[in-house]
């Protein structure tokens, strides 16, 4: 098995804020890697740098056999990493001026040159896929939440990435529509994506995940399969987080 992402060392610092300590984390192709942790752990810093939205300090990353030096190093291969990586936001972040369908074709056609009449019938599959066929033609405000998220999904799948990143995708939707997004990320999985996701869905990481890990304050202190995690956990610190959370 090939491993897509590949984190060494990694040291991520604002300010005089020691953010990442010192993470060491491999993904394997296909694999679903869900990273929980209490608030401000670090958990959003650490899957930005995957795809270098944020820069690191010190360490070495790969993904998909492309190097992202820390701060001021190599940073050629920046473009590449992002057309392979797809991510998807607590807040949707759809371009509000555009329909639904516009905002899925967008990046195919820039990024990749892909032409409108490919990238339409892409939209318009992924669409279906996601279970919103029949809203193309909407404006996002025009959605409920649920939908909105599932378009972002679709936005990200259509730039067929290797890898997808996933920080609190449920977090701003109201109860209801929790479970429709959801749906959507437990198909994707099945389907062999290799994912990373943060999400407080305790329910979600046991059942998908192939692996949890556990950020306290900035440093893996717990990664195992999610039934060792959950219902054995080894350090105190992940003890205390599952009694608050579960
Ligand atoms: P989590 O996603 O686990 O809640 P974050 O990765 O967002 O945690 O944040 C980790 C720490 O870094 C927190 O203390 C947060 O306040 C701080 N932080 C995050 N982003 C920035 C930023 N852009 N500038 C300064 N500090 C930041
Ligand atoms: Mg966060």
């Amino acid at each position: 098995m090939s491993q897509i992402v590949k984190i060494k060392g990694m040291n991520k610092y604002f300010g005089k804020l020691h953010v990442l300590k010192d993470i060491d984390l491999t993904v394997e192709q296909g694999e679903v890697v869900v990273i929980i942790g209490a608030s401000g752990s670090g958990k959003s810093t650490l899957i930005r740098c995957v795809n270098g939205l944020e820069e690191y300090e010190r360490g070495a990353l790969e993904v998909d056999g492309f190097g992202l030096a820390p701060k001021g190093g190599n940073q050629k291969s920046l473009a590449e990493i992002r057309k392979e990586v797809g991510m998807v936001f607590q807040q949707f972040n759809l371009f509000p001026h555009l329909t639904v369908r516009k905002n899925i074709m967008l990046a195919p056609m820039k990024v990749k040159n892909t032409s409108e009449v490919v990238a339409k019938a892409t939209a318009e599959r992924l669409l279906e896929r996601v279970g919103i066929g029949n809203q193309a033609d909407k404006f996002p405000t025009q959605l409920s939440g649920g939908q909105q998220q599932r378009v972002a999904i679709a936005r990200a799948l259509a730039m067929e990435p290797k890898l997808m990143l996933f920080d609190e995708p449920t977090s701003a939707l109201d109860p209801e529509m929790i479970g429709e997004v959801l749906d959507v990320m437990r198909e994707l999985a099945k389907e062999g994506m290799t994912m990373m996701v943060v999400t407080h869905e305790m329910g979600f990481a046991r059942e998908v995940a192939d692996r949890v890990i556990y950020i306290h304050e900035g440093q893996i202190v717990e990664e195992g399969k999610p039934d060792d995690v959950f219902d054995n956990p080894q350090n105190e610190r992940t003890q205390a987080f599952l009694s608050r959370v579960l």
